[in-house]
Formats: structure tokens, C-alpha cells, sequence
């Protein structure tokens, strides 16, 4: 039988990067393996501060259109905190990737896993389940991503734009409502909150109202709204009522960081960014270099990060059994918190990347 096979670009990047992105490969073939039915084909491609500092290039020749053609990205991490340009930004091709590829939706699960140590005394906080909708192209990141973008930057005075666009909106929003339609589908909340600052921001108010036009196309999703601020209180007040939350980008950078300590730390914050064409995977945090080299990184953010890639690529291509390789890497990750197997070092246990790794695939094999 001809199995598909899907190309997958792989950025390891700098720092933890590198350790996390081979423990999630080994973790996906070994869920392939239990799965079957398809493959997967692995294109390294160079890219980073470590790359930078040696060739004055953020990605190497041809890397770019490289991950263009390929069926899924996935990235470790970037950046080193000794490596930047010379206004003293850092090293970040990923920016320009997200830009490139248009990958508007940046999906941020946040969800609370068994024994994993939770901020929250109350204990319907082992209820959380969220996700973090992040607009990912434009809004207060839209001078960030090309730093020629500036209207004002000189010696007085420096400006950065929050550009909230008609197109990039609507679809954003349809990413969200559809993505409040599926979670419903699998018994979850099914509940869309509107994260803003319309009573302040007119371009947070047109945010708002093609929320609102967008609704009428998906009556079955309970529709909700919070100013950020009092989004902000809330993940901490009761997270456990929300569901999926759109927002713009840099309120979505901030939250989700808010998200990813909630359910114990960095090191549990998968994430996705998806546009029309592309995906592209990678764990929320970053290079960790106060930890890189030391097997102490948790690798679960980006194992859950490529567990969503398998889900991305079975809707992309209607091969379910990706899905079901995702779902192997989820129930697996539950059952090692459930059972104590999975005691990463991040949350005082005493298991570094490798252990973890290793643990995990004993638990899927
Ligand atoms: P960025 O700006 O790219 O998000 P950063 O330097 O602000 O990067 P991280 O690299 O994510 O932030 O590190 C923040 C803190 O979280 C560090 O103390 C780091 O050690 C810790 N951390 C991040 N990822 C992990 C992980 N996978 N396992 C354990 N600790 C982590």
C-alpha cells in the first residue's frame, strides 16, 4: 500500500531548541509506528543566533523557500540573549517566517495536567482547558516584523503601529469560531471570548466589530467579550470558564506566557501558527539559555507542539490516522502526570530531557 508521506522542514534553532526538537521527532515516529498508515520525511534546515553570530545570516541560503515547500514546519527555538542585530533586537527569523507564510493564527493550548504543580489553590484549576488565539501577522508586532516598518524611529522619538486589518480579521476570527465548533464537537466548552480594548483603541473597536459580523455565520458558538485587563485577572480568577480567546497579538504574547504559568511553566506551552497554506510548530518558550546544554530542559511544550502538528497536517490532508497519532502523544502525556511517570526537572521532579523523553516513549511504544 502506498502510505502518504509528508514533508516535514525542521528548524532545531539554538539553545534548548536543538535537545527539544529531537526528543519530539523521536516521540512522533514512535506514535507513528504505534499508528502506521503514513510517513513522515525530515528536512533540516539551518537557522538561529548560533548560525548569525558565524555567518551574518539568520537562516541559510535557500532555508526559507525550503520551508515554503514543505507540509508542515517545525522549530525548536531561536535566539541567544549575546546575539543581536545592532539596534538590539534579537535574532528572529521565525518573525519573518510567520510574515511570509501569512500565519495569522497562533494557537496557544493552555491545560492542566495531573500532578503537574498548579499556581491556583483552587481546585477546579485542574479544570483548565483553554486556548489562546493569538493573531500572529500584524497588530502591535507589525513594525516588529520588519524593522524598515517604523514611521518614527530616530534619535527623539521611536513609534510602533498596532495594525488590526479587515482580511487578516475575518479569517482570524473564522479560525476561531470553527476551532470553538470542533473543541464543542469533542464535549468541550465551545464558548468564543473576544479579548480587546475597545473602549479604549479604535483599531481594538474594528477588532470587535468584525468579531461581531463574523458571529453571525456560527450561532451555535456561545459568544463572549473581556477588555484584556480584565482578561488578565480572570486567567487567574477562573480560568476554568473560558474556553477558546481571540486576541491581538502582543495581548496574546503577554496572555499566553500568563497561560503557560498557570499550568505549571514554559515548558508545558505548545503552540501552532497556522495561515491559509502553512503551519508552522514550535513550543512557546525560547532558547532557555540560563538552562541550555544541561538536559534540564522540559521537552513536553514542543512534544505537544508536534502532537499538534499531526492534527494540522490529518485536517490538511483528511488522513485521520495523523490524528490518531496526535491523540497517542496526548493520552500519553496525561497517563505519564496521571501515573507520576513524568516528573520533569521544570516542576522539581527529577527528570531532565532525556529521561522525560525516554519515559515517554516507554509509554507509547
Ligand atoms: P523568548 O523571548 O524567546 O520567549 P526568553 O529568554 O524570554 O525567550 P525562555 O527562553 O522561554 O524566555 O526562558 C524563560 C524561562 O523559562 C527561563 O528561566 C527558562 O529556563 C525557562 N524555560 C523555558 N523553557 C523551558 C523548558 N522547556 N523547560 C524548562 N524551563 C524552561
Amino acid at each position: 500500500m502506498n502510505e502518504p508521506n509528508f514533508q516535514i522542514a525542521v528548524i532545531r534553532g539554538d539553545g534548548i531548541g536543538v535537545d527539544v526538537t529531537d526528543a519530539t521527532l523521536a516521540v512522533i515516529e514512535a506514535a507513528r509506528g504505534r499508528v502506521g498508515g503514513f510517513r513522515l520525511t525530515y528536512n533540516d534546515l539551518i537557522g538561529g543566533a548560533a548560525y548569525y553570530r558565524e555567518s551574518g545570516q539568520d537562516m541559510a541560503p535557500g532555508a526559507e523557500d525550503a520551508a515554503g515547500d514543505a507540509d508542515a514546519i517545525f522549530l525548536g527555538a531561536i535566539g541567544l540573549p549575546e546575539v543581536r542585530h545592532e539596534d538590539g533586537t534579537e535574532i528572529s527569523p521565525h518573525l519573518r517566517l510567520r510574515e511570509m507564510f501569512q500565519l495569522y493564527a497562533g494557537v496557544r493550548p493552555v491545560k492542566a495536567y495531573p500532578n503537574v504543580p498548579c499556581r491556583l489553590a483552587d481546585p477546579r484549576a485542574a479544570e483548565i482547558d483553554l486556548i489562546i488565539l493569538r493573531e500572529s501577522t500584524e497588530g502591535l508586532f507589525y513594525t516588529a516584523a520588519a524593522h524598515n516598518r517604523n514611521p518614527v524611529a530616530n534619535d527623539d522619538e521611536v513609534q510602533d503601529v498596532l495594525r488590526i486589518t479587515r482580511p487578516t480579521t475575518e479569517k482570524l476570527h473564522d479560525f476561531a469560531f470553527r476551532l470553538a465548533q470542533r473543541r464543542k464537537a469533542k464535549g468541550r466548552g465551545g464558548s468564543l471570548t473576544c479579548v480587546d480594548k475597545a473602549n479604549v483603541f479604535r483599531s481594538m473597536a474594528f477588532f470587535r466589530q468584525i468579531f461581531d459580523e463574523r458571529a453571525e455565520n456560527f450561532p451555535d458558538v456561545e459568544r463572549r467579550y473581556n477588555y484584556v485587563d480584565a482578561q488578565a485577572l480572570d486567567l487567574i480568577r477562573r480560568p476554568w470558564e473560558f474556553d477558546v480567546l481571540v486576541m491581538e497579538n502582543m495581548f496574546g504574547d503577554i496572555l499566553s506566557d500568563l497561560g503557560g504559568g498557570l499550568v505549571g511553566g514554559m515548558g508545558m506551552a505548545a503552540c501552532g501558527e497556522i495561515g491559509d497554506e502553512h503551519g508552522l510548530f514550535q513550543p512557546a518558550h525560547g532558547s532557555a539559555p540560563d538552562i541550555m546544554g544541561q538536559d534540564k530542559a522540559n521537552p513536553l511544550a514542543a512534544i505537544l507542539s508536534g502532537a499538534m502538528m499531526l492534527d494540522y497536517l490529518a485536517e490538511k490532508s483528511d488522513q485521520p490516522q495523523l490524528a490518531d497519532a496526535a491523540g497517542v502523544i496526548e493520552d500519553a502525556v496525561q497517563a505519564g502526570f496521571a501515573e507520576n511517570r513524568l516528573r520533569p526537572m521544570e516542576f522539581g521532579g527529577d527528570m531532565g530531557t532525556t529521561a522525560v523523553t525516554d519515559e515517554l516513549l516507554d509509554l507509547i511504544r
